[in-house]
């Protein structure tokens, strides 16, 4: 037959072949990372268009994102001289839009409507509530839009919402009026893409009948990952004339808090009554012993349909373990290391920057390590979430700061005059922008001539911004910030955002990245880390140090009113403030040339999805962090992650690299971190402990020359954490039986730097026993016990 003989299918297993070429009917490939599962949706394809079973029109297929949907249009553009752009590939979001647009009139949309992302959709809800007067303390805006999302998700429009006691009749009430208001102004959010596409499709025979018969092939990648509404949309275009092709793997089901359904894989098959179920189950991404150690961790879930994952690559590398003393350390490690496999070692050819990954579990884990690599001039790409200092919480906040700086800057007073919202209208602002022009000047000067209330309320955020910059005068950079956080409001109108926590985490991620700036500028690089002993006297009180120091030690948070750094271009000297506010500039903007092709790729674990790498480093491998924290109290919750962590695990094709760090610097606080326990579930063999598996570090231990504090005292004399003793040179394994530390929850305990707390909980044995204790003053902390000495209190 022609099909068997056509290069296209040259290079595929059995059991891809019979995927790629199985009849025009509904089918699930159910197979684990790796094993070609997107190569195979995407021969498919080509071989359906080759073989002229189907044209470039009739074609949809759904990518997890809009990069996989790039990527699979240049690969069939390699296959077969084809029209791409004739056919639907995308994302849901991107194919439902492409759907309204095409059908907008039917939608009732105008033909050029605007697309709310989740920011925008939130200050619509916000506007509904001011406008009708709804009691924001009974129905936040967070919640009002979660509700809305919700409704949508589950395809229900206002009238159709159960109208179950008072309270949701009101939020009922609400959901229509911003109905209305986005209907108004031409508007959709995310969830009416999806439902009003189905909609039009479920309403309109005509419609459903023509896209039944147009689309002969549906084809699905990541279906594990798709969520009811999806489903529904799916079955709606599926019919008798056209075959459903869904591929996924339940092992990499990581959007359940997003409300991803694994459950669709089983509906899936009884309700399109799925003849055609095939299994892959050789790997060709990577060597054995990064497959091993991925196929042993899942094996620790217990909700699996269960597969298999074999390679023919043998062993390959062992898996790189490395713990650093800090997050600092940490980051300065991945860069030597990145360095290396760049530049190639001996016989081995140096890595292509764009195949290496360095991968975290949380966003605010990547401005560490971007920092490092911008210094080491490393070029590097931020992917899935915008480069730290373009946030959009990070530009109001440095707004504000700019602000003090400078009132006249017209772009950062437009951004934060009414945000947090505060009753200045567009109208107002527009007056104000046309008094500011007829008058040649700034909108700040301009303000004053502004009345009624909206003057009011421009006079009042104008004496805000003055007040800050009297009271920030005499304080440093961090103690500036940390005050302008407060006093903007931003930090409080957060709080009561759905996503708010995560802006939040990164606001706070702005103070650190003040501090290391103050620091790395103060000392130069190398500064940071010097042990705080060899420090010249007097040296702490004209800069603070803090980076890579115990921010808690007095002397490193000293102020420092007469610091200046010099800046470089114009010889003159800045304020820190001025300083840090150019170092954001620079770092966003200009920058960007460095990210060309040739860069490190950065990025969450759940945005490495469907990706791969020759070389990747997960960084930040900490209980608390990986698992997270809100994961470890629910089973549910730690099988998500550990199905991520596989995810992250299965990216790398030839070398691996795990890191974790005792201490980190996040949220503005030192955590002191275990190790993962995931480190405990993968094989032995397959790993290489680049630091000796206890924790503890030293000089030698970490094969620094110099540089990496050996003496600093964390906790004064008593804490005895780090203090370098652990690790005499050269370093032994400690061989220790299980401490008898004879502590029990509900004890009270002395700590030499957070002083008296309870013990809320104990884990681990050995040197891998901690504690975690709730401290008055500093709140709950993991310790390890190996390392933090807690004496009982009685
Ligand atoms: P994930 O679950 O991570 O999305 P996947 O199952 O979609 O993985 P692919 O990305 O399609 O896997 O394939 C993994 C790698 O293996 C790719 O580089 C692909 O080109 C390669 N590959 C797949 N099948 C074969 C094959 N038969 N021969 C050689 N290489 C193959
Ligand atoms: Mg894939």
């Amino acid at each position: 037959e022609v099909e068997s003989s056509s290069p296209l299918l040259a290079n595929l297993n059995p059991e891809q072949l019979a995927a790629v070429t199985l009849p025009n009917e509904h089918a699930l490939i159910l197979a684990g990372a790796g094993s070609g599962k997107t190569r195979v949706l995407t021969t498919r394809i080509a071989w359906l268009l080759s073989t002229g079973q189907v044209s470039p029109g009739g074609v949809m297929a759904v990518t997890f994102t809009n990069k996989a949907a790039k990527e699979m249009m240049t690969r069939l553009q390699a296959m077969l001289p084809v029209n791409v752009r004739g056919m639907w590939i995308g994302t849901f979001h991107g194919l439902c839009n492409r759907f309204l647009r095409a059908h907008w009139r039917l939608a009732n949309l105008p033909q050029s409507f605007q697309i709310l992302d989740t920011q925008d959709q939130l200050s619509a809800v916000k506007r509904v509530i001011k406008q009708f007067n709804v009691d924001e303390e009974r129905f936040p805006a967070k919640e009002m839009q979660w509700f809305i999302s919700g409704c949508k998700e589950d395809g229900l429009r206002p009238s159709m919402v159960e109208l179950r006691g008072e309270d949701v009749r009101k939020k009922v009430e609400i959901y229509q009026l911003y109905e209305d208001q986005c209907q108004r102004e031409g508007v959709v959010d995310f969830g009416e893409l999806m439902l009003r596409s189905y909609e039009i499709m479920r309403d309109d025979d005509p419609l459903h009948e023509h896209y039944r018969r147009r689309f002969r092939h549906i084809l699905i990648d990541e279906f594990q990952d798709t969520n009811r509404l999806q489903y529904a949309w799916i079955k709606m275009f599926a019919g008798e004339h056209n075959s459903v092709f869904a591929v996924g793997d339940d092992d990499q089901s990581i959007y359940a808090f997003r409300g991803a359904r694994v459950g669709n894989m089983a509906d899936f098959v009884s309700e399109f009554q799925v003849r055609h179920q095939i299994k892959l189950e050789q790997n060709y991404r990577s060597h054995s012993n990064i497959l091993d150690s991925a196929n042993e961790l899942i094996r620790h879930n217990q909700r699996r349909l269960g597969k298999n994952l074999r390679t023919t690559q043998g062993p390959g590398e062992p898996v790189r373990v490395y713990e650093a003393p800090t997050d600092l350390a940490e980051a300065q490690w991945i860069v030597e290391e990145l360095r290396h496999l760049v530049r190639g070692e001996g016989p081995r050819e140096g890595f292509p920057r764009n195949e290496i990954a360095v991968l975290y579990r949380s966003n605010a884990q990547s401005r560490v390590i971007e920092t490092a690599l911008f210094n080491a001039g490393v070029p590097y790409r931020v992917y899935g979430g915008l480069r730290f200092f373009e946030r959009a919480e990070i530009k109001h906040a440095l707004a504000y700061l700019r602000l003090l700086e400078n009132p006249h800057d017209d772009t950062s007073f437009l951004r934060v005059v009414n945000f947090p919202p505060r009753g200045i209208g567009a109208r107002s602002i527009e007056q104000l922008q046309d008094a500011a022009r007829a008058r040649g000047c700034s909108l700040h000067d301009a303000a004053g001539a502004t009345t009624g209330r909206a003057g009011a309320n421009l006079a009042a955020f104008i004496g805000r911004i003055v007040a800050l910059r009297e009271r920030t005068r005499d304080l440093t950079l961090r103690e500036t910030i940390e005050l302008m956080l407060g006093e903007s409001g931003l930090i409080e109108h957060y709080k009561t955002e759905r996503e708010g926590a995560d802006r939040i985490e990164n606001l706070e991620e702005l103070v650190n990245a003040a501090e290391s700036f103050v620091t790395q500028e103060g000392f130069g690089r190398d500064a940071i880390a010097l042990p705080v002993d060899e420090l010249a006297p007097g040296a702490l009180t004209q800069s603070p140090v803090s980076q890579g120091l115990d921010p808690s030690l007095p002397e490193a948070n000293q102020p420092a009113p007469d610091y200046v750094a010099p800046d470089a271009d114009t010889g003159e000297t800045l304020s820190p403030l001025a300083a840090f506010l150019t170092h954001a500039a620079l770092e966003s903007g200009d920058n960007q040339a460095q990210a060309g092709q040739d860069a490190v790729q950065l990025m969450t674990v759940h945005s490495a999805k469907g990706l791969e790498f020759d070389c990747v480093f997960i960084s930040g491998l900490e209980e608390g962090l990986f698992p997270s924290e809100r994961s470890m109290a629910d089973h549910d919750g730690l099988e998500e992650e550990r199905r991520l962590m596989y995810v992250a695990i299965t990216r790398a094709r030839k070398r691996l690299y795990l890191s974790h760090s005792q201490t980190r610097l996040l949220h503005g606080q030192t955590r002191y971190n275990v190790r993962t326990r995931f480190f405990d579930e993968l094989p032995e063999g397959a790993l290489k402990w680049l630091t000796p598996k206890d924790p503890g570090f030293g000089r030698s231990a970490f094969g620094y020359g110099s540089g990496y504090p050996t003496t600093r005292q964390y906790g004064g004399g008593g804490g005895g954490a780090y203090s370098g003793e652990r690790f005499a040179s050269p370093p032994v394994p400690q061989q220790k039986a299980a401490p008898s530390h004879g502590l029990k929850a509900g004890m009270k305990v002395f700590h030499t730097k957070f002083g008296e707390g309870t013990i809320a909980s104990l884990e681990g044995q050995g040197d891998d026993a901690r504690a975690q204790v709730n401290f008055p003053r500093h709140g709950v902390k993991w310790l390890a016990l190996a390392v933090a000495k807690l004496t009982p209190v009685d």
